[in-house]
């Protein structure tokens, strides 16, 4: 009888089941060669045809007018307030073939009929490439020649609109932005040992995010994906860039904002990085295990998004609310310093390729604010400033012409501009005065008001701010923002 049972049971869930069945091509040609833009097309158009629950969107094209697609996963065509909304997105380096090899696979994984109850809670969206065209010839860049992930500031190009753009239509609660990390470099043969994770996971590091989603990113998300990879036997490290040890530090990436992680954090997303291991050759070596890898990594942040989904729905929504009235002090500099812990680096011998764990002491975790500025009430930016215009209208910031009639202006003097090394970079630091005027004393008509009441508050105060590390003046093409024995072109608002 109950065997009987269990068979019916089977052929019942075979026939509601989703009769998606293709073999994903990296299978079909026994993972010599790479899912291809055209074989990628096919595969999501057959998914949105096949899946009830699947819908596609075509969410831009690249420079060579190959389709970005989202594939959207939910029970309610995604307009369930209540869901928790979470996005991944990946390859928007070209030649980290395993972040889309990943997200198909975890795509097939999704609609079986075992996975369908994570859309009860969440509303999930899939982009499995964003870099099309530096994916077809296994390249980094797109083919602007630009690094898409240090273009989150500027959102200049079209792969990265795509992606900010679709975003802004949901305003996913959680992303990821899904890369692969390249290990096997002459000065880590040398140092004797080759970091040896399969996966590394990031989290937000920008001390103008909210410390409570990154306190709950370290002590709730980073032990669950550990412990979710662990125990299917993937290794595991919280991400870390630099080193070997003897040569350079230990810490968790960059604070810069204009990438795919601090880019959606600086919102108080909870925002993640993902980091596979790739392989040698840089392309299909070990790919089916890279590729296994980083969708079990995919698929343990969706089962943690489902089991605390209603923690992280109410975190998500009280932090941004605190936004809009957060008016404290911008860290526009900072870096990175040792806090007296150690690292445990899981990491391969070079020699006999065993495996082991190195404690690295040259480690520095703690982010250090060390300049500050307080906020205006508002930017004036130049009308005629056609990139700073085209700055805010990338971002979708709010501006506007009506001149207040009271309050004050500060206007940066550029005195002289010296040189200081952060995050291991030169820039230019400025030394400056400030002249105070009534905002009736000059061409307020030339100026639009940016007031600073808005979600991106951060962002802009970061982008515009002269002393800012991380600002709009450090791009090639804003050089001219900042130059020595010159007023500095955008204005800061003081109401009253
Ligand atoms: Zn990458």
């Amino acid at each position: 009888m109950s065997i009987i049972k269990i068979i019916l049971t089977i052929l019942f869930s075979l026939l509601i089941s989703d009769t998606f069945a293709q073999t994903l091509p990296l299978e079909l040609n026994n993972f010599q060669t790479v899912t291809s833009h055209k074989q990628l097309s096919s595969i999501v158009k057959e998914l949105d045809s096949k899946s009830e629950i699947i819908n596609v969107e075509e969410i831009g094209k690249s420079v060579e007018g190959r389709e970005i697609f989202a594939v959207k996963f939910s029970k309610d065509g995604f307009n369930d307030k209540s869901k928790l909304k979470v996005l991944f997105f990946a390859q928007q380096h070209g030649n980290e073939q395993s972040g889309k090899e990943g997200a198909l696979i975890l795509a097939k994984e999704l609609i079986k009929n075992e996975n369908k109850f994570l859309f009860d809670r969440i509303d999930f969206a899939l982009i499995p490439q964003v870099n099309p065209d530096g994916s077809e010839l296994n390249k980094r860049r797109n083919s602007n020649g630009l690094d898409l992930n240090r273009n989150h500031l500027l959102i200049e190009e079209p792969e990265v609109q795509a992606v900010h753009n679709f975003f802004a239509k949901y305003n996913f609660d959680v992303t990821l932005d899904v890369h692969e990390y390249y290990p096997y470099s002459e000065e880590w043969k040398e140092f004797g040992y080759y970091k040896r994770a399969d996966e590394q996971l990031g989290i937000l590091t920008n001390p103008n995010i909210s410390e409570k989603i990154i306190k709950y990113s370290k002590e709730k998300v980073l032990p669950f994906i550990s412990e979710w990879l662990h125990s299917r036997n993937f290794s595991f490290n919280e991400y870390v860039v630099g080193g070997p040890p003897n040569i350079e530090r230990l810490r968790h990436s960059t604070v810069d904002i204009n990438d795919g992680r601090q880019s959606f954090g600086m919102l108080n997303t909870l925002s993640f990085i993902l980091e596979g291991k790739n392989g040698k050759d840089y392309y299909v070596e070990n790919i089916k295990h890279r590729s296994e890898a980083q969708s079990q990594a995919m698929l343990a942040l969706l089962f943690f998004c489902y089991k605390n989904y209603d923690e992280i729905n109410k975190l998500i929504e009280h932090e941004r609310k605190e936004i809009l009235s957060d008016n404290s002090p911008v860290v526009v500099q900072m870096d990175h310093f040792n806090d007296g812990s150690k690292f445990n680096l899981p990491v391969t011998s070079v020699s006999d390729e065993k495996d082991t764990v190195i404690q690295v002491d040259n480690y520095n975790p703690l982010v250090k604010k060390l300049l500050e500025i307080p906020q205006p009430d508002a930017y004036l930016v130049p009308k005629a400033s056609s990139l700073s215009v085209g700055f805010m209208n990338n971002h979708k910031i709010f501006y506007h012409d009506q001149t207040p009639e009271l309050g004050n202006v500060e206007i940066y003097n550029i005195t002289k501009i010296d040189s200081i090394e952060l995050e291991g970079e030169k820039f230019g630091n400025p030394e400056l005065s400030i002249v105070e005027k009534k905002i009736t004393d000059i061409d307020a008509e030339k100026y639009y008001i940016v007031p600073l009441n808005q979600p991106k508050r951060k962002i802009l105060v970061l982008a515009f701010e002269p002393q800012s590390m991380l600002g709009l003046r450090n791009y090639e093409k804003f050089k001219k923002l900042l130059q020595a024995g010159f007023d500095y072109p955008i204005f800061r608002y003081i109401k009253d």
